[in-house]
């Protein structure tokens, strides 16, 4: 019996990490909004890995904090160990990777939902979308509340549908032992959104008591600690380390006599899973000649025994996995408190939405995380955030944020899954993105802060801090290129020291700050005008002086790029357009791209294509001006 529950501007289904981040995102720009999980304990659950970041990952979260998200500042404080990777390699890869407590993750997370005015959160399974005249009017709950709004965003995860396999054993649920959500697919299909199946692992949690940590190398965190938010500044953490072991020819044999065993190869397991977080029973078969696979014994929290076997995803039986775990150095005795399992669930073909991750069939209608076919908390939360955004934007009828692919990892994220589409879980990687070097974690602030300031959602404090360091950088810049040094004693020292080549005359310090071998703060020792700044505003002098010449070719690579992004699309109907490829009429029929630039990155739409729609562009646009002259 359906009753009338109450009415919102937004309803958010799902409070993961793309829910609360839209949720969060809605009620920060003023919008009433309600987000619903199928279990409140869940919000902002890990199902997987208890760590955020990683190469290109850490990127997302930092863009995410700028715009105003809140993922970069939970992780911080949260955070259980730290490390900066790839930090002998150049700063376009540079990314932050830390271990979270998950249940302080959670419980914070949590809070904030419950803490944030003109947000109600509710736990309730949503079962239906109701809607009028091609509009968004309603969600049903399984209990027949009825919620009126004017926008929906679904950011289900990994639980429409939701089917656990653990070696011949299948049952419908969610992760961690969660309800699955088994109605709302129908009434997705009902709306005429196209579903398919993924898949995605876990690896088993196992007692620590059971461990023997000195068979394995210790993995500590950084001494020097970064954070994410760009609000945190310094921290004193006191880490705990992750530990390092292999499988062996042992473990891979337990493993390919049970193969037969396995739902990945008797065909139980249909959904297509994630090629970058591979199961250890596929690492065992692509990878047949390598003696061991690395192991990192990962903790889960403070308050906790569990440790994250992280390498070791699996979904073959639990007597397997108890006889494949204890073949490991170090984890002979080991315990599994929670075994290792696969997730099959319904997601969407993304190419079935807008930039704005609205959906091109229903207005109002928004998706963000899993559902759209990525894989991983930090892209959830970044489609999240962009869902949240444009969902509030179209309650306030202003127009929409579209972040394209030179502004952010966050804007190839949905340029890729939008335009191209994926086949399996997407995962992002800097490999992706054409402008790696201006895409930096360590300018995610200076890219995105005016932007989440412009609408509405960074707050006065944020905004003000970010003006102020931009200022700072700025001026040191400037006052690095006037200040000047001669061959003085202590220059000609302070260049030895560092094995540096003599000066000849005099040089500027942005010169010299040029040379590999020099660092910003060893300028100190020779400049007694030296401004000291922070150690984040002193790094982006020291790289944006260092890499002045790749950024300056990077960044006009970007205009020619924005060229195309700003040659808009609309109301066109392609198979009008003679001199077309029918492949390319039919696929930008079906994308209607927003502009020249997302045209051009369709599979199956030509370079010659894209010359077709410039003349038929320029040719509108006259024969516009012709009728406005008339
Ligand atoms: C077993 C497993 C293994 C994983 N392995 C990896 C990995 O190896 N690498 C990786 O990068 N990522 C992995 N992930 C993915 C990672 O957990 C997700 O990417 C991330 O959690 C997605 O966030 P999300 O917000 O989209 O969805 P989720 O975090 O799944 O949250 C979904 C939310 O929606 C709610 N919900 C769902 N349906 C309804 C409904 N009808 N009504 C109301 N609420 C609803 C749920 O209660 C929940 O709050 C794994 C996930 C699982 C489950």
């Amino acid at each position: 019996m359906e009753y009338f529950a109450g009415e919102y501007d937004v309803v958010v289904i799902g409070a993961g990490h793309a829910g609360c981040e839209a949720a969060l995102a809605c009620a920060r720009m003023g919008v009433r909004t309600l987000v619903t999980a199928i279990n409140l304990d869940s919000i902002a659950m890990m199902a997987c890995n208890p760590s955020i970041g990683g190469p290109a990952k850490g990127n997302l979260v930092r863009e995410l904090d700028a715009l105003g998200g809140e993922m970069g500042i939970n992780t911080d404080k949260t955070m259980l160990q730290v490390r900066m990777l790839n930090t002998k390699k150049g700063p376009a890869v540079r990314s932050l990777r830390a271990q979270v407590d998950k249940k302080q993750y959670q419980d914070r997370m949590k809070y904030i939902l419950e803490c944030q005015e003109n947000l109600s959160i509710k736990q309730a399974e949503v079962i239906k979308i109701n809607y009028e005249e091609g509009k968004v009017v309603s969600i049903v709950t399984h209990l027949g509340a009825v919620f009126k709004c004017k926008c929906v965003i679904v950011a289900s995860g990994t639980y429409l549908r939701g089917k656990i396999v653990i070696g011949e054993i299948s049952y419908d649920g969610g992760p961690n032992g969660l309800f699955p959500a088994m109605k709302l697919s129908d009434s997705l299909e009902q709306i005429g959104i196209n579903l398919r199946r993924f898949k995605t692992g876990t690896p088993a949690r196992i007692d620590s008591r059971t461990v023997v940590f000195e068979q394995m190398s210790e993995q500590p965190g950084d001494q020097d600690i970064n954070t994410f938010s760009f609000l945190t500044g310094d921290i004193d953490l006191d880490q705990l380390p992750c530990y390092l072991t292999y499988t062996n020819e042992n473990t891979h044999k337990v493993i390919r006599e049970n193969l037969h065993r396995s739902p990945l190869y008797t065909g139980d397991i249909v959904g297509v899973g994630p090629r970058y977080c591979p199961s250890i029973e596929t690492k065992i078969i692509s990878f047949p000649d390598k003696e061991a696979h690395q192991i990192f014994i990962e903790p889960e929290g403070v308050f906790t025994r569990e440790m994250y076997v992280q390498g070791m995803s699996s979904s073959l039986p639990e007597d397997v996995q108890i006889a494949m775990i204890q073949s490991i150095e170090g984890l002979k005795e080991a315990h599994i408190t929670r075994p290792a399992y696969a997730i099959e669930y319904d997601c969407i073909d993304p190419t079935q939405l807008n930039l704005t991750l609205e959906s091109k069939l229903l207005s109002g209608l928004y998706f963000a995380g899993q559902i759209n076919g990525s894989s991983g908390y930090e892209e959830a939360a970044a489609q999240g955030i962009v869902a949240g955004i444009n969902a509030a934007l179209k309650v306030q009828n202003k127009e929409p944020l579209i972040l394209d692919r030179s502004e952010g990892y966050i804007g190839v994220l949905i340029d890729d899954l939008v335009t191209k589409g994926t086949d399996e879980p997407y995962r992002m990687m800097t490999s992706r993105s054409e402008y790696r070097l201006v895409l930096r974690q360590d300018n995610g602030d200076l890219r995105l802060t005016q932007k989440g300031y412009d609408i509405g959602l960074v707050t006065d404090e944020r905004y003000n801090r970010f003006i102020e360091k931009k200022r700072i950088i700025e001026k040191e810049i400037d006052r690095l290129k006037m200040r000047r040094v001669t061959s003085t004693d202590n220059v000609v020292k302070f260049l030895e020291k560092y094995q540096s080549a003599e000066i000849k005359g005099g040089i500027s310090l942005y010169e010299l700050l040029k040379r590999p071998e020099i660092t910003y703060f060893n300028l100190s020792e020779i400049d007694d005008e030296f401004a000291y700044l922070s150690r984040e505003a002193g790094e982006q002098v020291e790289t944006q002086i260092k890499y002045e010449g790749y950024i300056k070719k990077q960044l006009s690579q970007v205009e020619q790029f924005r060229k195309l992004e700003n040659k808009k699309l609309r109301f066109i109907d392609y198979m009008d357009i003679k001199g077309l490829s029918i492949e390319a009429q039919q696929k930008l029929n079906k994308i209607k791209p927003d502009n020249l630039g997302q045209a051009s990155r369709i599979s199956g739409v030509s370079p010659a294509d894209i010359s077709v729609l410039m003349v038929y562009i320029e040719q509108m646009r006259r024969s516009r001006r012709s009728d406005t002259i008339e």
